[in-house]
């Protein structure tokens, strides 16, 4: 018996999200008939929340041997997927659409209105008007393997046919979007290779209360020292205090090393409020602010010195120290020295790494050595292509991830 024609397409992608948007739409300009299969009610949700509801859609860095960098050890297999489709096509794919971008900080790339939605709503057009066609609300259940080849597929008790498959269902971080490691499952049974996913790119958690009571502050320009008995780990940027640790692109990006230290053993962590002043001249400065305003209370003076909006937290720190209302010319030299000893080191216990319900990028996934990254095919199953958060690469966060959705995406779109 015949197939029927309806459920038979040149290509199934599985997975709507911006690496399944990006080869779909791909496979279809190049007039492949193509089924997207989404088991959320619409496409896009976790694309919908990058960025912070802002969408860092890639990084401005044009020199590919620096940007591959970026990936590490996954470096010397990205060439070839990322001189079809780097970061100037991306640029021009959405600014061709009328999103015209602009970058910021670190050469992070962000849609001109800082919605993330707009993104979505540029890859939702883009996969509708390449005519392909899209599924949504049903999760593929089964993949359904004949030797080397993915024979079908099934959605419930429906099942689906094509010439080849583009698995595209991410990983494990916020399994809320639709996340929920699908694909690393079928890739095992195929055959594959599945690094465990640890939360990469993740926030911390701390002990100290005071960092909680300052949730969405931020401290900038500070430095922290992670330490544990034996290494310690120093980065400077701004940290940003939230309800159960510390975040922001600088602690994002220091958790793998950090991971690395927990496994070790407890970690402490110290914050230089004021890392470009030695302590010995902060000293000074409190002798000259206090001598200026000697009856003034040491709450009211200290508020001049941190950053808005902190003051109480601080104090909070300091109250072994020192009572808030404490009068400047009633404060002693020991107690000065202490403040400014606890302003360039101010203590922190790191308790763990936040999970993958917090994680911006899970590692862990398909090796690149089982894959051909000319065409992302497997080189396992001869129908089936891997693109997005199934691949095992670790990159910082700052638009990388993103970029290798939309590359291997296109690859795989180009050759399915
Ligand atoms: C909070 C947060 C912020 C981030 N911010 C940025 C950023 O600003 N810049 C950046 O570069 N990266 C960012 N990232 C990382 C980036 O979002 C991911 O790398 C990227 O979205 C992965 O895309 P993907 O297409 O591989 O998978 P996903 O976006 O996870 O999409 C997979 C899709 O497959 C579907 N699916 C799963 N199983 C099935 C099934 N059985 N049947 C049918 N469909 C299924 C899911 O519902 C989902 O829609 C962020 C991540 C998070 C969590």
């Amino acid at each position: 018996m015949q197939f029927p024609k309806e459920r038979t397409f040149d290509v199934i992608v599985i997975g709507g999200g911006a690496a399944g948007l990006m080869a779909c739409g791909r496979a279809a300009e190049l007039g492949k008939s193509v089924l997207l299969l989404e088991k959320n009610g619409r496409v896009g949700e976790k694309l919908a929340i990058t960025g912070g509801g802002r969408c860092n859609v890639t990084n401005a860095e044009f020199n590919q041997r620096e940007l591959l960098s970026q990936y590490g050890k996954a470096e010397q297999f990205l060439y070839s997927p990322f001189s079809q489709f780097g970061v100037k096509e991306t640029i021009l794919f959405f600014e061709d659409r009328e999103v015209p971008l602009v970058t910021q900080a670190g050469k992070r790339v962000f849609p001109k209105t800082e919605k993330a939605k707009d993104i979505v709503r540029t890859m939702d057009s883009y996969v509708r008007q390449s005519k392909v066609k899209v599924a949504t609300g049903g999760a593929v259940t089964k993949i359904r393997k004949s030797g080397k080849y993915i024979h079908s597929v099934y959605v419930g008790s429906v099942e689906y046919q094509a010439q080849s498959y583009i698995l595209a269902t991410g990983g494990v971080s916020h399994p809320e979007t639709g996340s929920t490691g699908d694909g690393f499952r079928w890739l095992k049974d195929m055959g594959h290779t599945v690094a465990k996913p640890t939360p990469g790119i993740v926030p911390l958690q701390v002990k100290e209360s005071w960092v909680h009571s300052l949730a969405g502050t931020s401290l900038p320009n500070v430095r922290i020292t992670f330490f544990n008995q034996e290494k310690n780990l120093v980065k400077k940027g701004t940290i940003l205090c939230t309800h159960f640790g510390i975040s922001g692109p600088l602690i994002l990006n220091a958790a793998k090393a950090v991971g690395d230290l927990l496994y070790e053993g407890p970690v402490a962590a110290a914050i230089d409020l004021f890392p470009d002043t030695e302590v010995s001249i902060l000293e000074k400065n409190l002798i000259a602010l206090f001598d200026e305003n000697k009856n003034k209370m040491f709450k009211n003076l200290i508020k001049e010195m941190l950053p808005p909006g902190t003051t109480d937290a601080i104090l909070s720190v300091l109250a072994p120290i020192l009572a808030e209302d404490t009068q400047a010319n009633a404060i002693t030299k020991e107690m000065r020295r202490k403040i400014a000893e606890t302003l360039k080191a101010v203590p922190l216990t790191v308790t763990g790494l936040m999970g993958f319900d917090r994680a911006v990028v899970a590692d862990g996934g398909v090796p690149l050595t089982e894959v051909d990254t000319k065409t992302m095919k497997s080189l396992l199953v001869d129908n089936l292509f891997i693109i997005g958060d199934l691949l095992d690469i670790n990159r910082p966060s700052g638009g990388y991830s993103l970029q290798l959705c939309w590359t291997s995406g296109f690859v795989a779109g180009t050759n399915a």
